[in-house]
């Protein structure tokens, strides 16, 4: 941006998953002046990246040189660079393998056209058996009814969300980033956007709710779900939640249930091995998302909110999911659950730019069900970005597109199975899971009515 320098103050809204990285690179960078304000005190309760796990893949050459292909390829290429290598993050990358399946017939199809892209060796999962045999005994002791998929040992597995986290957070601290976390001091009410006489637009920093004004040269809106209440991104962001739950395991069971594979059924759903600290298993439904639908300004619009409770709807399906796979934990009780937001692009590629019609914005949003394992490459790109030197072909597949967005189907699936295979609305849901409240930091940061 013209006349960014080392010195140039910089703030970067959202202290999320993006907003952490993109802190980290700009301080990497010799950026000296960097503060990231957040609604909630880190890690934020309401962060899609403050997780147990996240689903990792190391990505494949493209098939062939179409802008889309070129631009995943060099995304998952520069994020796996940094899980493999980067001192901060490779303590958090399993290369634990990856099985993909399905039940129902078109998301098989789905699966199929995965495998016929894939580099890697597959080895095909057909029966029961197939799929047992990819963990140790008494790990899946399912039937698997319909279930039809592929093994992929190499090259995928999962990293641990809130260690990366932690790390990319802990490190930014010391190399100079301040955060303004939590409570009213750290949410972000508004942009300060000024207009000239000509009628150019120049944003200038954010207000908080306590009233305070956070004064920079350059804003980045990196808010993940929210940052669609705080700036008009022309229906290019869809708020879209999605569930996640926690089943409590024993020490024995937990060692039994170490380096496994990532088992994904894209109709199903998938959960991972448990994390070291409390024996937990994270689960989690498929289906194309939830939306809360809302008439704003005489338009109908998703609008996130918090809640450390689930539908009982997403519940019954991660039971489903557990009596197919893992009967004997089927009716385990959960020990947490919450619903979790991320932003969907039309196109499900990232947004990331200078915003064209107000100066010194950049908006670093749309993480469209991929955001966490690429967030290395994203704190690159935007900073980038910001300093104008993305590559081009990069650039135009992550650009500010209103046009992609025009008479936008709030209810498309996005190539997402699962459930009725439809969008749902949580406006309408009655029924939540009895677990789980928010904790005070989230209720004074969010609305939590549905
Ligand atoms: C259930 C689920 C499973 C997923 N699984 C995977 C996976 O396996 N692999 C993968 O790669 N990706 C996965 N994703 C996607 C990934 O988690 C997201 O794309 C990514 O975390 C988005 O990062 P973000 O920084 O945009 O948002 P977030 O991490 O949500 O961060 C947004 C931040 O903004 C803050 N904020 C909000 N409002 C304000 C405000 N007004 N003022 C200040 N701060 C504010 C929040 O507190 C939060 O810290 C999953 C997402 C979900 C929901």
């Amino acid at each position: 941006m013209d006349g960014l320098t080392h010195d140039s103050s910089i703030l970067v809204i959202g202290g999320g998953t993006w907003g952490c990285s993109i802190a980290l690179q700009l301080a990497r960078r010799g950026y000296r002046d960097i503060k990231v304000l957040d609604a909630s005190k880190f890690p934020s309760p309401i962060a899609a990246g403050n997780d147990l796990n996240k689903i990792a893949e190391e990505g494949n050459p493209p098939m062939d040189d179409s802008d889309e292909n070129y631009t995943w390829n060099r995304i998952h290429q520069m994020s796996m660079h940094a899980w493999l290598n980067d001192i901060i993050l490779k303590p958090f990358y399993h290369s634990t393998g990856f099985i993909m399946a399905a039940c129902g017939d078109e998301a098989y199809k789905h699966v199929l056209d995965y495998a016929a892209e894939e580099k890697a060796e597959l080895l095909p999962l057909n029966t029961a058996d197939d799929f047992q045999n990819t963990m140790p005994k008494g790990v899946l002791t399912g039937s698997f009814p319909k279930w039809r998929g592929y093994w992929k040992k190499k090259g995928a597995g999962w990293v641990f969300a809130r260690g990366a986290l932690e790390a990319m957070y802990a490190e930014s601290m010391r190399l100079g980033v301040r955060y303004v976390t939590g409570g009213h001091q750290g949410k972000v009410d508004s942009l300060i956007i000024s207009s000239s006489a000509e009628d150019v637009k120049t944003v200038s920093g954010a207000k908080t709710a306590d009233g305070a004004e956070h004064k920079a040269d350059y804003t980045v809106l990196a808010a993940g779900a929210y940052s669609d209440q705080l700036l008009d991104f022309k229906k290019q962001l869809r708020p879209t939640a999605w569930t996640l739950a926690h089943l409590p395991m024993s020490t024995k069971e937990a060692r039994l249930w170490r380096d496994l594979p990532v088992l994904y059924g894209v109709d199903r759903g998938f959960f991972i091995e448990p994390d070291e600290d409390k024996h937990e298993i994270k689960i989690c439904d498929e289906h194309p998302g939830y939306c809360n639908f809302v008439e704003v300004d005489r338009e109908v619009r998703s609008v996130p909110f918090a809640r450390q409770q689930i539908p009982i709807g997403a519940e019954h399906r991660m039971r489903l999911l557990l009596a197919e796979v893992v009967p004997h934990l089927a009716d385990r009780p959960f020990s947490f659950a919450r619903i979790c937001w991320d932003a969907d692009t039309p196109d499900r590629f990232f947004l990331i730019d200078r915003h064209p019609e107000v100066s010194n914005l950049m908006v670093a949003v749309g993480g469209s069900g991929h955001g966490f394992m690429t967030n290395p490459a994203v704190g690159v790109l935007a900073v980038d970005a910001l300093e104008g030197v993305m590559e081009p072909r990069l650039q135009k597949m992550m650009k500010w597109r209103p046009e992609t967005a025009v008479g936008r189907d709030w209810y498309a699936t996005q190539d997402r199975f699962g459930a009725d295979g439809k969008i749902m609305d949580l406006s309408i849901v009655k029924d939540w899971t009895s677990i789980g409240e928010l904790d005070e930091s989230s209720k004074s940061s969010v609305s939590t009515t549905v």
